[in-house]
């Protein structure tokens, strides 16, 4: 199956610039100016911009939490993903306590098999780090997970020590594995929790009052510094706040390898957005907490300056009817997770590009090259290169859309977004050379989606 998109902008972290571009199979075989159809099936694309298919990767699909778990599995997933120009994303195995790395591994691709429509692969998080465990750590390439995250934060659950962070930190950094770290201080955090509730402030606004931006920067310094006497390249996710963002500065400053990543969402909520009436407030809860205006303005500067590296979602989400309500009483006990799956390429697109703040080139960078490189599986994703596999998204960027829940295709009953209106959005998908939405159909194939075996850390 051959396809040609011919008269489109194809855009690289390089630039844009109009050119055809040839699919034989499941790779882009040429990439050039009128190129010949030669019996291709030909996709007319001018006005229309053909970019690498997006790559998320921070998301946490069926996740289980406590008796419940995240709304969106890997098949409602995939298919918001899809429609929103993903074609790739990086989930979290949660290593249950007293697994092994390996059992959580099955679990999270038992999660997956047979549902996949977008292709997909894991990062491991270490919760309980017993030294069998350690010692498992170094296998993890052979399995195709070349990451694992740390929580500095979620006591009693998910949280690790400075010590075992050092000690997961040394392991990693010999094997070639890229450490990632969920930066807040747990410690601190689980006493303004305790004190705030046992005071009597229970509304979701107090879900960021104690969850102070001083103590996402403190744990951001020391997971820096810890990875740095280990050896360990690190990556920060979801960096929410200016005071964060400065550790990261002043880290690549003296020229340790430090990356970080932002979320779209954290360019658009505040923590006023939890004072919402009605509870609705709930819908808003994620962790790190939405910061201030001046925060925002502190992560545009950063993706304009390089110090953010890239935009991935932190997809979690729960339906507010049934599981943000478990909370009413008791922010503490709200599940903390926003959905963004969908919506990742368009809003910032639509706030970051047709807004004037980056390019073209470094649009295309935060949402699919960085992510690629820093996660091995560059150049065969993150770029429209001959070669690469056939991951496209034809994107329309005059297109207004109105983001809500009655259209979206997260399976959530809200979207964080809900009523704002977004120029720029996709109107195809390709995955590996086979289209998998047009316009409002799906033509995904349950099971299509891939493992990614990712290569070892090697930027
Ligand atoms: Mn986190
Ligand atoms: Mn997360």
């Amino acid at each position: 199956m051959r396809t040609l998109f011919r008269g489109g902008t194809v855009v690289t972290a390089e630039g844009a610039r109009q050119e055809d571009l040839l699919v034989d199979g499941e790779r882009i075989a040429a990439i050039g100016q009128r190129l010949p159809d030669d019996g291709a099936a030909v996709v007319d694309a001018p006005g229309l911009l053909l970019l690498p298919g997006g790559i998320d990767v921070h998301t946490h699909l069926d996740m289980p939490l406590g008796d419940t778990a995240s709304a969106d599995d890997f098949t409602s997933g995939h298919l918001a993903a899809a429609f929103g120009g993903t074609t790739s994303h990086l989930d979290f195995a949660i290593q249950p306590k007293g697994a092994s790395l390996r059992e959580a591994l099955d679990l999270w691709h038992a999660r997956a098999a047979g549902r996949a429509t977008i292709d997909y692969g894991f990062h491991m998080t270490i919760a309980d780090p017993t030294p069998a465990v350690l010692d498992e750590i170094a296998l993890l390439p052979d399995w195709g997970v070349t990451t694992v995250k740390v929580l500095m934060a979620y006591k009693g659950r998910l949280q690790v020590d400075d010590a075992t962070l050092f000690a997961i930190a040394r392991r990693t950094a010999s094997a070639g594995i890229l450490l990632m770290a969920h930066c807040e201080n747990g410690d601190a955090i689980d006493i303004l929790v305790r004190e705030a509730v046992a005071a009597g402030c229970r509304s979701p606004r107090c879900h960021a009052l104690t969850r102070p931006a001083e103590l996402e920067g403190e744990a951001t310094g020391r997971a820096i510094a810890l990875a740095a006497v280990a050896g360990a390249p690190l990556y920060v996710v979801h960096v929410t706040c200016d005071l964060a963002l400065q550790q990261v500065r002043a880290a690549r400053a003296r020229g340790l390898r430090v990356w970080a990543e932002t979320c779209p969402q954290y360019f658009f909520f505040t923590a006023d957005d939890l004072d919402r009436p009605g509870f609705e407030g709930a819908k808003f809860v994620c962790s790190p907490p939405f910061r201030t205006a001046r925060d925002q303005e502190a992560l545009w500067e950063g993706v304009r300056d390089g110090s953010l590296d890239v935009v991935a979602t932190d997809h979690c989400s729960f339906n507010f009817a049934t599981q943000k309500t478990l909370g009413r009483d008791d922010f503490s006990k709200i599940p903390s997770g926003v959905p963004a799956i969908e919506d990742r390429l368009m809003v910032l697109h639509h706030a970051g590009v047709d807004g004037g703040r980056i390019s073209l080139g470094r649009f295309v960078e935060l949402t699919a090259t960085n992510p690629a490189r820093l996660f091995g599986i560059y150049p065969r994703k993150g770029s429209l290169t001959v070669g690469a596999d056939a991951d496209i998204v034809l994107f329309d960027p005059q297109a207004e859309r109105t983001l809500s829940a009655r259209t979206h295709h997260m399976r959530v009953d809200y979207n964080l977004f809900e009523g704002m209106t977004v120029r720029g959005a996709p109107v195809a998908v390709w995955v590996r050379g086979r289209q998998i939405v047009d316009g409002d159909r799906f033509l995904g194939q349950s099971g299509s989606g891939r493992f990614l075996h990712r290569a070892r850390f090697a930027p």
